[in-house]
């Protein structure tokens, strides 16, 4: 047996023996839903477990608290915890953003700082990115970072920060020049979400649950060390942290950061659903539905398996990732409406219905699957990405 095989065989071992029991409350759908003190103590210390066990930042350099092994340990790792459906890391910013532009361009005073908390799950992160006024039009943010002696002083708000409630540090986006054009004049930081003056406020999303806040900054005052890069530099690192969010560029720690039901579970549903007195999956308009989205699936793994082999993607190196979030989020969003479809009237069931169909899960899923045709982009933005840098089309 290959040393691959043998590792994939006491992985896949470890997180059947090592899952944790099933909680008395409801778990969050993803790290974007964490809403309760429990849920986030829960999923946390599901983090640590797994570190622990040296199965996250496997390919992260050693001197920072990673395993020092190649990425592909990590991608064996992450693809057995999806098939098993074991609960998520709540660090997702942390690990597969934050921590991947520290590594990439932090000092190494900042990477012995950061790297083993993101890990270890000590340090939760979140990102200060969208504002009430500008989401998709990151370029215009308007929170200020006045420099101060040897502080800067914040002033403003940022919206939609996911796990807000729970982080300790913020990668933030904000203005410290509003007198240079406007991608000249941010800068980028790393912030004590502790500071006084900085204040996160919950907000309650469609499905009933929490998961991030609207965050004031009122005179806070953090330390000018807080600074990535140079001042103006911003733009340029928000965008390195985005080709990290979108999954363009490498370097994730791993874990993974939702479990919802996939494709197998809609069959299955299909299989219980009932059309005309019989099974829905014999109806062959359902049949002919569920394998265009097998195809389409298929056709997702097989597109990243070419992103593996540099010789089939070298002509567009980020044609791949790029594409990759805008078809798997609205692939998810109509799997979700399909699969209410199938319930008939028992599709206006949501959680708490004591007659909804397997506890109303579908319902909070389809809810919960607009949140990545909108986080990180909405699919609008993606597609003129898509158009623009990949095919080539003139600019919207
Ligand atoms: C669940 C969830 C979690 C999130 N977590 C975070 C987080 O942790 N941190 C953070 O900073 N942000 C977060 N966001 C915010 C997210 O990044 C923004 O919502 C997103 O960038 C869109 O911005 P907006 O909401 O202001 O919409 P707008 O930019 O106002 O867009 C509204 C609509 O107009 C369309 N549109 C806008 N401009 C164009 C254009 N040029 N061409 C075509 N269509 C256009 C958009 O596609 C959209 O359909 C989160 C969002 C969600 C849903």
């Amino acid at each position: 047996m290959s040393e691959l095989d043998e590792f994939r065989r006491t992985v896949e071992a470890w997180f059947r023996d090592n899952r944790p029991p099933e909680p008395d409350f409801l778990l969050p759908e993803s790290f974007m839903e964490v809403g309760s003190d429990a849920q986030f103590e829960f999923l946390r210390n599901w983090q640590r477990k797994i570190y622990d066990a040296g199965y996250l930042g496997m390919a992260w350099p050693r001197e920072y608290g990673g395993g020092g092994k190649p990425q592909i340990y990590q991608d064996i790792v992450n693809a057995e915890m999806a098939r098993q459906k074991v609960p998520f890391v709540p660090n997702t910013i942390g690990l597969n953003w934050a921590g991947p532009l520290i590594l990439a361009m932090g000092t190494e005073e900042a990477k012995k700082r950061y790297i083993k908390g993101i890990l270890n799950a000590d340090d939760i992160w979140c990102q200060g990115f969208s504002e009430p006024d500008q989401g998709s039009d990151l370029a215009n943010s308007q929170l200020a970072a006045k420099r101060d002696g040897n502080d800067y002083v914040l002033n403003g708000s940022k919206i939609w920060t996911s796990l807000g409630s729970y982080a300790k540090y913020m990668i933030l986006l904000a203005r410290t020049n509003p007198q240079k054009p406007r991608y000249d004049g941010l800068s980028f930081f790393l912030v004590p979400m502790q500071t006084p003056g900085i204040e996160p406020r919950p907000i309650k999303k469609l499905t009933g649950e929490y998961g991030f806040t609207q965050t004031f900054f009122t005179d806070a005052r953090i330390p000018a060390e807080c600074l990535m890069g140079k001042e103006g530099e911003g733009w340029k690192i928000a965008m390195l942290t985005l080709t990290f969010e979108r999954g363009v560029t490498g370097g994730q720690a791993g874990g993974i950061s939702r479990v919802a039901p996939g494709l197998n579970d809609v069959v299955e549903l299909a299989r219980r659903s009932r059309r005309d007195g019989a099974p829905a999956l014999q109806d062959p308009a359902i049949r002919d539905q569920i394998v265009r989205f097998m195809i389409e699936d298929q056709g997702d793994r097989l597109c990243a398996k070419r992103g593996e082999i540099a010789a089939l993607c070298s002509e567009r190196p980020n044609a791949i990732g790029l594409s990759v979030k805008l078809r798997v989020s609205e692939h998810r969003r109509r799997l979700m409406q399909f699969a209410l479809s199938l319930q008939g009237a028992n599709a206006v069931r949501f959680v708490g219905d004591s007659s909804a169909i397997d506890g109303g899960k579908w319902q909070r899923g389809y809810f919960n699957a607009f949140s990545s045709t909108i986080g990180g982009g909405t699919s609008q933005i993606q597609a003129n990405i898509v158009g623009e840098r990949v095919l080539g089309l003139p600019k919207d």
